[in-house]
């Protein structure tokens, strides 16, 4: 699926929630509607750890137009490891990461290869 942005106010919302989370790490998946990002799932059992691996993936709904995941580090950096670039390889898309102090700077986006990439900051549309 192509992304072309994130709305300023899931953004928003995902930073709160890592905040909140802290310092456990959260992990949600990302879903897009005409190529914007707007809104976060959560999975049901999904466990906050270290490691987005656990994420279960066996849960997600059916049909569901997943564009990709986030989770937060509670230690800086926000870059991915290992276990993260498997995961990202795996579910493809577009994957933000969210490292402490949780703020308009302390977020990457990657690719499903764990390139980092760009991902616009959109404001609502009218
Ligand atoms: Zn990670």
């Amino acid at each position: 699926m192509r992304v072309r942005g994130i709305l300023r106010e899931t953004l928003e919302f995902i930073l709160s929630v890592a905040n909140s989370s802290h310092p456990n790490e959260f992990i949600a998946l990302l879903e897009a509607e005409e190529e914007v990002i707007k809104d976060l799932i959560f999975l049901p059992g999904t466990a906050t750890s270290d490691s987005l691996a656990l994420m279960r993936l066996e849960m997600m709904p059916l049909g569901m137009k997943v564009a990709g995941t986030v989770h937060s580090h509670p230690s800086p950096p926000p870059v991915p490891s290992d276990e993260d670039l498997f995961t990202f390889s795996k579910i493809g898309g577009v994957h933000i990461i969210v490292a402490h102090p949780y703020d308009m700077k302390s977020w990457r986006c990657y690719n499903s290869s764990g390139k980092e990439i760009p991902l616009k900051v959109l404001e609502e549309e009218p």
